[in-house]
């Protein structure tokens, strides 16, 4: 079966693909987006989005990429649902294969494919996730309507997490690694202010106890050594996040966490019409403004060197 041709393949469905969708097809590119295994991305799963230009009043997470998503749409994006599983950068046009069986060549590819929740790396962790572990307060909180619950981290991720689910449990206890929380201030005085919020300092989770759903979780203080088990029923781990840029390894210069290098001020990486924007090249800002930023300078990156690649080829078959 011979591969689909298309002129710009957006991969991923974040703030950064459908900006580059909307830019790229308002060009006149018609782009072609694959979400990816959470379409909308990151921002689905998060609630109150208070920083976002142009949303004086805030949005829901989930509604600002129903809104994304619609004005890609307004300007024909093929908007199509599937996974990237590999790509091939090693000639042109570039191949990418989707759901394992389906080929497309594209003349450019822009990279939006974001960054995934870290975990702990606790065997007990892995085996009650979905089961009262879980990276996600705003999907999962409710089932934890009075009950008790750890948050593990001590960013704005983690702030946020323990500020939501304050409303919805009994009693969050935050557990913080170091005797200071990495989150902005305004963040901490929030966490620091709510009366059914605590925090302890130095403190590292050992094991999520439980058989068949979390019953408690075990927990050291990393100064004295003294353990204790904390009779909850949830388990959140809110310690960051990793970018999702596997499948590209062996084509792309990243660095040592995995962030795709691009040339500074651009959104070009080292394979020529290869554009990487939002999270998965970004581990400094992480923000969805900045993410949208960076998918519009994919689609106007990949517009001018789509055109450029144009009058290349033409020259080569005039024999110029
Ligand atoms: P961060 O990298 O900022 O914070 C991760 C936190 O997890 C740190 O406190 C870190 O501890 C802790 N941590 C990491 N590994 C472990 C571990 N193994 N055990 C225990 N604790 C651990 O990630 P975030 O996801 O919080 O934030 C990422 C970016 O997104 C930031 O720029 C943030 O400002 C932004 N953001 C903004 C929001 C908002 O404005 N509403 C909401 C959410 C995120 P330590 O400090 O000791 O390293």
């Amino acid at each position: 079966m011979s591969a689909e041709r298309v002129k710009v393949l957006i991969i991923g469905s974040g703030p950064a693909g459908y900006t580059a969708a909307v830019y790229a097809a308002r060009a006149g590119l018609k782009p072609v987006l694959y979400q990816g295994d959470q379409p909308g991305g990151q921002l689905t799963i998060t609630s109150d989005v208070e920083n976002y230009p142009g949303y004086p009043d805030g949005v829901m997470g989930p509604q600002m990429m129903i809104d994304f998503q619609k004005q890609a749409e307004r300007f024909e994006t093929d908007i199509r649902s599937g996974i990237v599983n590999s790509v091939d950068f090693s000639g042109w046009p570039h191949k990418v294969t989707v759901d394992e069986k389906t080929e497309i060549e594209a003349e450019a590819v822009i990279i939006s494919t974001g960054a995934s929740a870290k975990w702990l790396g606790l065997e007990s962790e892995q085996r009650l996730n979905g089961r009262g572990v879980s990276a996600c307060a705003v999907c999962d909180g409710f089932f934890f309507r009075n009950q008790d619950v750890v948050v593990v981290g001590a960013g704005d991720s983690a702030a946020e997490e323990a500020g939501y689910l304050s409303k919805i449990v009994k009693k969050v206890y935050m557990l913080v690694r170091r005797d200071e929380m990495r989150a902005s201030k305004i963040m901490q005085q929030r966490v620091k202010s709510a009366p059914n919020i605590e925090i302890l300092w130095n403190a590292e989770a050992k094991e999520v106890l439980g058989d068949e759903e979390v019953d408690g979780v075990r927990v050291v203080n990393n100064v004295t050594g003294e353990e204790k088990v904390l009779d909850v029923q949830g388990f959140f781990v809110a310690i960051g996040h990793q970018p999702n840029t596997d499948i590209f390894k062996e084509w792309l210069d990243m660095d040592e966490q995995g962030y795709i290098k691009t040339i500074p001020g651009t959104s070009r990486t080292n394979v020529p019409g290869v554009f990487a924007t939002g999270d998965a090249q970004d581990k400094i800002y992480r923000q969805a403004v900045t993410a949208a930023g960076t998918g519009c300078m994919g689609a106007l990156d990949a517009e001018k060197w789509i055109a450029e690649k144009e009058v290349e080829l033409k020259e080569t078959a005039q024999g110029v």
